[in-house]
């Protein structure tokens, strides 16, 4: 499972691999294992071909780099991968919310002293804001969302991260929109975090090794919402991509892996053949069509890389 493929500077949730990487990861794909569609694993299930275990490469979210710097690298080593495609961002230009948040607490120096109104009623309280060193704010080796905060700037980033991922998607919307006038940022995002436009969506659609399928319209983690609009936001993430690229959309990937037993039984309601999480783990013969495990890929060196593949795969790889 990947999402980037950048070069970035601040990166909590270790999204980016670099070009460099990514190159390396994919040539030892392509020696040692057997790249295969996601398709092929979600649904035939004969894992192991010729000895080679079969594998297969995702993308999440529809940042323009899968098409700028995944593709090419892609074509090189005719590995093909499936891209999770999170439509509002087509419809809408400007950066995902996470990247929006990042770009105010984590890489903007100077902020106002206090949060906007709608922010601090999302966290119950107005912590102190004001400027912010930049060079102590992404210090040493980069901040990892899940790691203790080492500056004040993390801990502010951290909780409104959270307080967003819990709210509905409007008012997500309304106070990330509220914040980026907050900060003085303009609304079409930093040239690093584009997302997909439609005529690259389109483009990338039709590219002969990728699949487009779906990961929702607003990227709101599905638990998080009634049964009613799960299956109201499952249908409408289909309705959408196929609205944009035509063809039939029968796979999902999980906004932010986010699931319960519920969400599990509304995806094949919805009428998706399989979906994805961000469990980590192989996919064995009896793993759930709609439950369908991942490994998220770091921006690992090809050593670390094999190593991981091989811990992944349980030591058979
Ligand atoms: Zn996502």
């Amino acid at each position: 499972m990947y999402h980037r493929v950048a070069d970035l500077d601040v990166d909590p949730w270790e999204l980016a691999v670099t070009e460099e990487h990514f190159e390396s990861q994919l040539r030892h794909l392509a020696v040692e294992w057997n790249p295969t569609p996601l398709r092929s694993i979600a649904l035939e299930r004969p894992l192991l071909t010729r000895g080679r275990p079969k594998v297969a490469v995702t993308f999440d979210d529809g940042y323009v780099d899968n098409l700028e710097r995944a593709v090419p690298i892609l074509e090189r080593y005719e590995i093909p991968a499936t891209i999770f495609i999170t439509t509002d961002t087509i419809d809408r230009p400007g950066e995902f919310w996470w990247d929006r948040l990042e770009h105010i607490f984590l890489a903007t120096a100077d902020l106002p002293p206090h949060l906007p109104d709608e922010a601090a009623a999302l966290l119950g309280d107005n912590p102190v804001v004001g400027s912010a060193d930049l060079a102590a704010v992404q210090a040493g080796p980069s901040w990892r969302a899940w790691e203790p905060y080492q500056h004040p700037r993390h801990g502010l980033y951290r909780r409104l991260w959270q307080a967003l991922f819990d709210c509905a998607g409007e008012e997500r919307t309304r106070v990330i929109d509220t914040l980026s006038v907050w900060a003085g940022h303009r609304p079409e995002g930093r040239g690093s975090h584009r997302t997909l436009d439609r005529a690259q969506l389109v483009e990338l659609a039709a590219h002969p090794l990728v699949d487009c399928q779906a990961h929702s319209t607003d990227h709101s983690p599905l638990p998080t919402l009634t049964a009613a609009d799960q299956l109201t936001a499952l249908r409408d993430s289909r309705a959408r991509l196929e609205a944009l690229i035509g063809g039939d959309i029968y796979g999902f990937a999980y906004p932010h892996g986010a699931i319960s037993p519920a969400t599990l039984r509304l995806a094949a309601e919805a009428g998706y053949t399989y979906c994805c999480t961000t469990h980590t783990g192989p996919v064995h013969r009896s793993t759930p069509d709609h439950a369908i495990p991942r490994c998220g890929v770091g921006d690992w060196a090809a050593p670390e890389f094999e190593a991981q593949l091989c811990r992944w795969w349980g030591g058979e790889g």
